[in-house]
């Protein structure tokens, strides 16, 4: 397999149990969980894409009323998938992670070509990452039951989407360790 990085997107505090609390993201943390450690097991890079917005002039907020603002608990990753000391931490402030963040440089460090896409929302943050990742040629993998949306219908119609429009492989937490 082409040299991998696994992204977990928006796993954080307000996402899971807070602010923008979603009940179907209970689902896919053991599931993330898992895929981590082979993943630490193997030397595979693990990067966290987290919101981080300011408080006040983030547009995202009249949508979504405020959530993950900078420096507050809600902004950090949930305990069960806390981050090692000195892990890639790339924080945004918009749907995708490479919107005016660093994670296309890091990944061209880490000579990245496949990233694996983890975490929420499958129709939203994971859509418009896989989008600019689709867009600089990066080679997308998904397991279906390592992200997550508020709704079945959201979650399903993602997965569809990804699959059609950028030729991401979906798979599943357990079949992508065993290929890792
Ligand atoms: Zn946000």
């Amino acid at each position: 397999m082409q040299k991998v990085a696994i992204i977990v997107i928006d796993m954080l505090k307000d996402f899971v149990t807070g602010s923008l609390k979603c009940d179907r993201a209970v689902r896919i943390i053991s599931n993330i969980k898992n895929l981590l450690d082979h993943a630490r097991n193997k030397n595979i890079p693990i990067i966290f894409s987290n919101d981080h917005h300011i408080p006040t002039v983030d547009k995202e907020f009249k949508l979504w009323g405020p959530h993950a603002v900078a420096g507050t608990e809600g902004a950090r990753v949930i305990d069960e998938l806390k981050p090692n000391e000195g892990g890639y931490i790339i924080n945004k402030r918009r749907y995708s992670g490479f919107f005016e963040t660093d994670l296309d440089l890091l990944l061209r460090e880490l000579d990245i070509e496949t990233v694996v896409l983890t975490g929420l929302h499958t129709n939203i943050c994971v859509r418009h990452t896989a989008a600019d990742a689709f867009f600089r040629g990066y080679k997308l993998i998904i397991p279906e039951d390592g992200v997550e949306a508020f709704t079945e219908e959201d979650h399903k119609s993602g997965i569809d989407y990804l699959k059609k429009i950028y030729g991401a492989e979906i798979t599943t937490t357990s079949e992508l360790i065993q290929k890792l």
